[in-house]
C-alpha cells in the first residue's frame, strides 16, 4: 500500500480511508463537487503546550483536533493519546467519524484529535496536568454545541472528568450544567450515561449476532480471538463470553496469551484494570504475534489500533467472521485476501458506530438534564445497530459490493441529500 516518498514505510492510513470513499463515490454516482468537498477537513488544529512534570521539568507536548465535517451536527469524535499517533490518523480517523455517523443516523459530524505522547508512561497527576493543559489550549475549538470529544486508544472515562472539569471552569460561567456536554464517556456520577463504557463493544456484538443470524450461525461453543484488549476489545469479549463464545487467544501492546480451553473473559479484564496489560496473566501461554494470527478460531475481533491485518496475517488467519472494532485494523490488501478466504468483514464503520451512538444518548442527556435507565439505553443502541446493519445488507445487495462499501454507500447518500436540500454557502 502506498508509502509516500517523504515518509517511507508509514502506513498511510487517510489515504486508504480516501480510497473507500472515492470508490463509494463512483459506485452510488455522487455528483461532483461533493467529490470536491468531502474528502479535506473543514480545520487542522495543531497546538503545543507547556506541562510542569512532576521533577518540575517542563516539557512541551504537541495536541491535534482535525475537524473533518459538520453538515450533520457538531463534530464528534474521539482523543487519543499515542506516542506514534499522528496529523495522518488523526484526519483519518477525523473522517471516519464523518462516515460513521451519517450511517448510523447520528446528527453530529465527524472529528478526531490528541496528544502525541505515551500516557502509560507519566503518573496520573501528569496525565491530569497534560489533559487539562490540551483541552485549555482547545479553547472554544470545542464545545457542546461546536465540537465534543470522547474516549479513545490512551484515554477513558477518567480524562473525560479532566476534559470537561476543565472545560466547564475556563468557558463562561462555571457551573452551567449544560457546558458538561463538551465530551461524552464520562463517569455516571459527573454527568455519564449508564452503558456508554460498554457501548461499542456492546455494538461490536449487535452486530456478530445480527451477522450470526443472518447466516444460521450458532454462536454458543464458538471461538473467538480478540486483539486489543482495553476498553473495547474487553466488553466485546466479556458480553460475547456470556453468550457461550469462547476467548482462545487474546493480545496488546505487551504481548499474546493463548488458551485452548477459554480465558474468562472478565477475570481478565479485571486483571488489565488493575495491572494496566494483559502480561503476566498467569491463565494462558504466551505465544508471538505470528502465533495468535494462525490461532484456529470463529470470529476475530481486531480492537487495538489500524493497520494490522496485512496479507500475511490474512492468509493467516482460521476463522470464518473478522469484526472490526478497531478504526481501520484491516488493510485493503489484506481485506482482499480474506475476501478471497471467504473471510467475511463487519466493517469499523459500522461495527464499533455502538461508541458514538451511546455518546449521543449522553449529549441529548446533558442538554436536557436528564437520566436514561440503562434498559433504555440498551434498547435504544440495539435498535439502532440493526438499523445499521439492515441498511448495510440491503445496499451490499443492491450495488454487489463488499459490506464496507456498502456503509460508505449510505453514508455518502445521506449527506449528499443534506448537502442538496442546504445548498452551498453563499
Ligand atoms: P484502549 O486504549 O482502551 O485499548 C487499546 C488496546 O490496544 C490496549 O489493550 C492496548 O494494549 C492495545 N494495543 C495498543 N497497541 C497495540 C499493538 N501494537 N499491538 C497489539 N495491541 C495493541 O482503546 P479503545 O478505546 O479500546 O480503542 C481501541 C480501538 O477501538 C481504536 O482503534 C479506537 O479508535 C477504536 N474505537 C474506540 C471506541 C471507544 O469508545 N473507546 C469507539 C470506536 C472505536
Amino acid at each position: 500500500m502506498a508509502a509516500r516518498e517523504d515518509f517511507p514505510g508509514r502506513y498511510q492510513f487517510f489515504d486508504v480511508v480516501q480510497t473507500y470513499v472515492d470508490d463509494a463515490a463512483e459506485l452510488s454516482g455522487l455528483p461532483t463537487y461533493l467529490r470536491r468537498i468531502l474528502p479535506a477537513p473543514q480545520n487542522e488544529i495543531l497546538v503545543h503546550f507547556p506541562v510542569r512534570m512532576d521533577d518540575q521539568e517542563v516539557r512541551v507536548f504537541k495536541g491535534y483536533r482535525i475537524q473533518h465535517n459538520n453538515i450533520l451536527g457538531p463534530y464528534k469524535g474521539g482523543l487519543r493519546c499515542h506516542p506514534q499517533a499522528g496529523l495522518d490518523d488523526f484526519k483519518a480517523l477525523a473522517s471516519l467519524m464523518t462516515w460513521k455517523c451519517s450511517l448510523i443516523g447520528v446528527p453530529f459530524g465527524g472529528a478526531k484529535g490528541g496528544i502525541k505522547y505515551d500516557p502509560t508512561q507519566h503518573s496520573p497527576a501528569e496525565n491530569e496536568r497534560i489533559m487539562r493543559r490540551f483541552i485549555h489550549s482547545l479553547g472554544t475549538n470545542i464545545g457542546p454545541d461546536t465540537d465534543i470529544p470522547a474516549p479513545d486508544v490512551g484515554t477513558g472515562e477518567q480524562t473525560m472528568a479532566w476534559a470537561m472539569d476543565t472545560y466547564v471552569n475556563t468557558q463562561g460561567r462555571n457551573g452551567n450544567q449544560a457546558n458538561r456536554g463538551v465530551v461524552t464517556g464520562k463517569p455516571v456520577c459527573v454527568g455519564g450515561t449508564p452503558g456508554r463504557t460498554k457501548a461499542t463493544g456492546q455494538g461490536v456484538v449487535h452486530c456478530i449476532l445480527d451477522w450470526a443470524e443472518r447466516n444460521a450461525f450458532e454462536l454458543e461453543g464458538k471461538k473467538l480471538m480478540v486483539q486489543g484488549f482495553g476498553n473495547v476489545g474487553s466488553h466485546t469479549a466479556v458480553l460475547l463470553g456470556q453468550m457461550g463464545v469462547s476467548l482462545v487467544a487474546v493480545g496488546d501492546h505487551t504481548g499474546y496469551l493463548y488458551n485452548p480451553e477459554g480465558f474468562n473473559a472478565y477475570r481478565l479484564q479485571e486483571y488489565v484494570r488493575k495491572q494496566g496489560s494483559i502480561s503476566g496473566y498467569p491463565n494462558g501461554d504466551v505465544i508471538t504475534r505470528e502465533e495468535f494470527f494462525a490461532v484456529s478460531a470463529d470470529i476475530f475481533v481486531p480492537a487495538a489500533l489500524e493497520n494490522q491485518v496485512g496479507q500475511e496475517e490474512a492468509r493467516a488467519l482460521k476463522v470464518r467472521l473478522v469484526a472490526e472494532g478497531a478504526n481501520g485494523p484491516c488493510t485493503p490488501e489484506g481485506e482482499k485476501v480474506l475476501a478471497d478466504r471467504s473471510i467475511e468483514v463487519l466493517p469499523d464503520v459500522l461495527a464499533n458506530a455502538g461508541g458514538v451512538t451511546v455518546s449521543y444518548y449522553e449529549w441529548v442527556q446533558n442538554r436536557r438534564s436528564e437520566t436514561w435507565s440503562l434498559s433504555d439505553v440498551e434498547r435504544r443502541l440495539e435498535s439502532q445497530m440493526r438499523q445499521g446493519s439492515k441498511l448495510m445488507y440491503d445496499l451490499a445487495h443492491r450495488y454487489g459490493c463488499s459490506y464496507r462499501l456498502a456503509c460508505y454507500v449510505a453514508a455518502l447518500e445521506r449527506l449528499k441529500v443534506v448537502y442538496e436540500t442546504r445548498g452551498i454557502f453563499p
